[in-house]
């Protein structure tokens, strides 16, 4: 496996102009014109490295690119699925205002932790072993979504399709600081509590009207208390409207509520405790809508084994790899709640993600797709 790292540092000047061009073509996520820009590039690029690509229209985002190599050391396994996304927080014209920059050690520009680095380090991955005749264990499907950066809404059902379909799943987010994996993460609800009353002149007729914000706000301070300080669990009530006038008797309340927990039982008892919820006012009704679209990502025991495996492979590439939880979600919260097995934080090392700041370690593109190329010739 020496002759990888040999290889990849001979692709590094290669590797700063890839990320140069892929940052330049500019993707936020709901803009499906831009985002087929790059879709194009990399359909063209993955196939010219040997995989048969599909694109898959994913309106009103960008196309998915779903590419697949077939010619591995045992084609009959389970392929793994390596994840990614090109779409960005960044809005058009951020560029203009923050060029890309490079000098001996950093490569700065808008998505270029998150994650545009990880284009480039998974096709030098797969080029890398092709080079060195290497060949991957098995299958490879790498699959780069479009809408990860609000929440996979469309992508979600195409994503937990492949990863059921997988022996395990790598997914390219960035790493903690140092390089660290991402081995847990918080899961994220969205959920609105809805009430409904009865509406009525403030003035002439009062009794006949049920206020829907006085009836909101009675279960406002317990639902608050569904987060546990011990467990991490937070609910926070973040947006609030209701009401159609001042002097109407309000028929209409709601409340939106952000949702965080570590652990699928966590999340499960506050929906539950949520979906509980019945009215105070005999005549007013309450209605709950929402879910966890991010289920809490745990370690599970699958997802361990296979963080072990992938530390003792990159120690013998001289490689310490550590792990730690994270309160965001990505991706790998759908792949990891279905029981595959996931690791997460693969990405180039840096800082900055959604930030002005924005930077990655030009090196480690060259570590982190030596990292790949041997987890995928190995796991
Ligand atoms: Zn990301």
């Amino acid at each position: 496996m020496q002759s990888l790292r040999a290889h990849l540092e001979s692709r590094r000047g290669r590797m700063v102009d890839a990320l140069r061009r892929y940052i330049e073509l500019e993707t936020p996520s709901r803009d499906r014109e831009l985002g087929n820009a790059l879709a194009g590039l990399l359909e063209e690029r993955l196939a010219g490295y040997g995989a048969a690509v599909t694109r898959t229209p994913l309106p009103p985002f960008g196309d998915v690119v779903t590419a697949r190599w077939t010619e591995v050391a045992d084609p009959a396994e389970k392929p793994v699925l390596v994840l990614l996304h090109y779409d960005t927080v960044w809005p058009v014209g951020t560029l203009a205002a923050r060029p890309v920059t490079v000098d001996d050690t950093h490569l700065a520009g808008p998505g270029a932790y998150d994650m545009k680095a990880s284009l480039v380090i998974v096709e030098e991955a797969l080029l890398a072993l092709s080079r060195t005749g290497l060949t991957p264990k098995r299958p490879v499907t790498v699959m780069i979504t479009s809408d990860e950066e609000v929440g996979s809404p469309e992508s979600r059902r195409a994503i937990e399709a492949e990863a059921l379909a997988s022996n395990h799943v790598l997914v390219l987010e960035p790493p903690l600081a140092g390089g660290a994996l991402k081995s847990a993460r918080k899961g994220v609800g969205r959920f609105v509590v809805r009430a409904h009353g009865r509406a009525a002149h403030a003035g002439l007729e009062p009794e006949k009207g049920v206020n829907a914000i006085v009836e909101l706000a009675r279960h406002l301070p317990a639902i608050a208390d569904l987060g546990d300080k011990t467990l991490e669990t937070t609910v926070n009530p973040g947006l609030i409207s209701g009401g159609t006038s001042r002097n109407t008797v309000a028929a209409f309340a709601e409340c939106e509520l952000d949702v965080r927990a570590w652990t699928i039982a966590e999340a499960d008892r506050v929906e539950s405790a949520l979906r509980a919820i019945s009215p105070q006012h005999p005549e007013a009704s309450i209605e709950i809508e929402g879910s966890f679209h991010r289920p809490p990502m745990e370690l599970t025991p699958a997802s361990a084994a296979l963080l072990d495996q992938a530390t003792a492979i990159a120690e013998e590439l001289g490689q310490t790899l550590k792990h730690g939880r994270v309160g965001g979600a990505s991706d790998a919260n759908l792949t990891s709640a279905l029981g595959v097995p996931t690791l997460d934080g693969l990405g180039a090392l840096g800082e900055g993600a959604h930030a002005q700041n924005e930077k990655i370690e030009i090196d480690s593109l060259i570590s982190r797709s030596e990292l790949l190329a041997a987890l995928l010739h190995r796991l």
